[in-house]
């Protein structure tokens, strides 16, 4: 088997997938991905920002927090 790419975590199954020495894809063979590297950046940026959100939810929610307990002061 020759070993070429480099590796990548896979984004759909956080597995290890292979990224194409040339970038031009991305390739997991546990379940199955295959896209090139201009998708796999587009799904890394896609899951990043639900991340952001549930951070933002999860700031707002502290301020919350924070303000209830001013008003209780
Ligand atoms: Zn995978």
């Amino acid at each position: 088997m020759p070993i070429y790419g480099m590796k990548v975590k896979c984004p759909k199954c956080d597995d290890i997938a292979e990224l194409g020495d040339d970038f031009s894809y991305v390739k997991c063979s546990k379940c199955s991905l295959d896209m090139t590297y201009g998708e796999y950046v587009k799904f890394i940026a896609y899951k990043d920002a639900i991340y952001s959100d549930i951070l933002g939810d999860y700031t707002k929610d502290t301020n919350g927090s924070a303000a209830g307990t001013l008003d209780e002061w």
